[in-house]
């Protein structure tokens, strides 16, 4: 995808790169080949978000994140694409190539999972629900994050990226099988990517209520695009439980979360239009037609003004985008 900088591009990414840490670590990037991924049906490009940028390889991301935080020094955590079509080992082993790599859990050849989670290169777990066979309203957390890699990650105390299913963390079933994993797997670092996929303020404040006890839980902001939900992550976890992600590729589609009054709560509104994407959201963004940006600056502008609003010194920074990963992955220097 070849990314050029509009005037209103350039007006975030001044803001941006003035607040932001000379030094980054982005815990979650999908990295992965067009030949790792087979045809999507008709049907299945219309449901599946994950599946529109479905390649970026090392070197695209290396490049696209050079015209969007030119002269930042930035560290990543990569791992594949997630979604059914994928061929996991060709992805993993792709993956294994540069420094932190995640791999993808195949839950239909857990041994697979198992022996590549014991390399120490290694350094965490990606599961997705989408290998579930299951229909999507049914599944839960247990159904895709198996004990067999539980254990493994508690033994190498390596660490889960966790999607939550269903509409966000806030439902039972998702609260429940948490605090099992968390009871039982103490050392097992959990991170619930887009926090949690708490869009709306609510859902993030009643749900943490039975989990920011349990140390084990962490949360990555990759999407979340709502100064609101920032602050109120950070009132409940503090500044060394939250951490940057991207989701790039995704994150260089123009783009942002955000309710649309009367038709949804919390759509993910594009400039371009998708396969995916609802016939009545597009009326109402070319009716509309909200300033977009790239999702990544609509995130951190964002992020921005929460930092500015709680008053977060260079240390508070550093910890959200460098340093609670860096510890997290156990390395040394920071
Ligand atoms: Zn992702």
């Amino acid at each position: 995808m070849e990314i050029t900088l509009n005037s209103l591009d350039r007006n975030y990414q001044e803001k941006i790169l003035d607040f932001l840490p000379q030094k980054i670590f982005d815990l979650h990037t999908h990295i992965g080949l067009p030949k790792h991924v087979s045809e999507l049906s008709e049907e299945r490009q219309k449901t599946t978000f994950a599946s529109e940028a479905s390649s970026h390889s090392f070197r695209e991301r290396e490049d696209a994140f050079k015209i969007l935080l030119p002269g930042k020094k930035i560290q990543y955590v990569s791992f594949p694409f997630c979604f059914k079509e994928v061929d996991i080992d060709e992805a993993n082993e792709y993956v294994l190539q540069k420094k932190y790599p995640f791999i993808l859990g195949d839950l239909e050849n857990p041994e697979n999972t198992l022996e590549l989670l014991d390399k120490n290169e290694v350094k965490g777990l990606k599961v997705y629900y989408d290998f579930v066979k299951k229909d999507y309203k049914d599944i839960r957390i247990s159904d895709f994050v198996i004990d067999i890699f539980l254990e493994a990650l508690e033994k190498s105390e390596k660490i889960l990226m966790l999607h939550v299913p269903r509409s966000s963390l806030n439902e039972k079933e998702n609260i429940e099988d948490l605090i099992n994993i968390c009871r039982k797997f103490k050392k097992t670092k959990i991170i619930l990517a887009h926090m949690g996929r708490c869009y709306a303020k609510d859902d993030l404040t009643k749900s943490l209520t039975f989990l920011k006890n349990f140390p084990n839980i962490f949360m990555d902001f990759s999407t979340v695009s709502s100064q609101k939900i920032f602050t109120e992550g950070f009132k409940i976890l503090g500044t060394k439980r939250i951490l940057y992600g991207s989701d790039s590729p995704y994150s260089n589609t123009k783009g942002k979360i955000m309710d649309v009054p009367g038709i949804m709560k919390n759509a993910f509104i594009t400039e371009k239009e998708f396969p995916w994407t609802k016939p009545e959201l597009r009326k109402w963004y070319l009716d509309n037609k909200p300033p977009l940006t790239f999702l990544i600056y609509h995130q951190l502008e964002e992020m921005r003004l929460c930092s500015k609003k709680l008053k977060f010194s260079k240390e508070n920074l550093e910890d959200i985008f460098y340093k609670n990963a860096a510890k997290l992955l156990n390395i040394q220097e920071l």
